[in-house]
């Protein structure tokens, strides 16, 4: 079992490290700005992590909380301020918004030099490109977790069922960037079973409860279970976890896989962008 907790307090640790490095090499201390609109009370738990995983990396941040009703203008208008602001490394907008706000005219606004989730088209084009830029915390964390793991990416046959711009897409460029065998499988796809079954490295980001079972894993592959789906049995993935593990090599869980791995990229992102900023 990959320990994604285990794995997110290392990363988290390695980062307190680095910032520690670089003030006292002269740099200054990054600061992460967080924008939150409305009164969503998942949204505020994650966002009140993401402080708090800032406070012990070392990372200082600020909180902008605006009222459910404030219009797309007000935010956007926001967002611009903060990237104008010298003192502001990096921007995260807890999404979604509201349904009155349009969620890709915010990201337009993201200054793509403090894209910390990676999700502006600059940064979306920088990794399809093959070119340095801000990576989404997702997909950076899954990649974490295989080297982790020490699942062998170069020349493997990866499977990623899902296609999002937040998780499948990302994902494709960043194991086609470390040399893996890339296969993008989706709601149309045809016999998913056989396809994925191919897999050395198999990852679900689908938002389906346990829809990959034994007979989507190759005997001894690597399993990488995005999924966080809500049911009356508590949180599950997109993986069928006790049918898999029988036949997986090695398989994250929900919770405690891909979920800390999240928070520990942005923190790893935000230093990165005050690094950048810096030069
Ligand atoms: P989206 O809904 O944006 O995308 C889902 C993808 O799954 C689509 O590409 C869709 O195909 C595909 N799909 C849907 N049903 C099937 C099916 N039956 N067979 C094959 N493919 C299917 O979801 P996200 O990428 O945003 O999220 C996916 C999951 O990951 C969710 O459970 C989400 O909660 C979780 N998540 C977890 C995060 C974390 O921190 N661990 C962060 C982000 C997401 P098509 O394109 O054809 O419609």
């Amino acid at each position: 079992m990959i320990d994604g907790r285990q794995v997110s307090a290392e990363v988290r640790e390695r980062v307190a490290g680095e910032v520690a490095d670089f003030i006292a090499a002269g740099g200054h201390q990054p600061v992460l700005a967080t924008v939150l609109v409305g009164d969503d009370p998942a949204s505020h738990v994650y966002v009140a992590n993401k402080h708090k995983a800032c406070e012990a990396a070392g990372i200082g941040s600020v909180h902008h909380e605006l009222p459910a009703d404030t219009s797309q203008q007000d935010l956007v208008t926001l967002v611009k301020a903060l990237g104008d602001d010298d003192e502001v490394d990096g921007i995260l907008v807890q999404l979604p918004p509201p349904d009155h706000i349009d969620a890709d005219a915010v990201i337009a606004a993201i200054d793509p030099t403090k894209d910390v989730d990676g999700l502006t088209a600059t940064n979306a084009g920088l990794l399809a490109g093959g070119r340095p830029g801000l990576v989404p915390c997702t997909p950076a964390g899954v990649i974490e977790l295989l080297d982790h793991a020490g699942t062998e990416i170069e020349g493997a046959e990866a499977v990623i069922v899902g296609r999002s711009n937040l998780v499948g897409r990302p994902l494709i460029s960043l194991l086609l960037g470390r040399n893996a065998t890339v296969t993008a499988a989706h709601s149309r796809t045809r016999d998913l079973p056989g396809v994925c079954s191919r897999a050395d490295i198999l990852i679900a980001a689908v938002g389906v409860p346990g829809l990959l079972g034994a007979e989507h894993v190759k005997p001894g592959a690597t399993v990488i279970d995005v999924g966080i789906n809500r049911t009356d049995d508590g949180l599950k993935g997109d993986v069928d976890f006790e049918a898999a593990a029988e036949v997986a090599g090695a398989i994250t869980p929900v919770p405690g896989g891909v979920g800390p791995m999240t928070i520990a990229l942005l923190m790893v992102n935000t230093l990165a962008a005050a690094k950048a900023r810096a030069k």
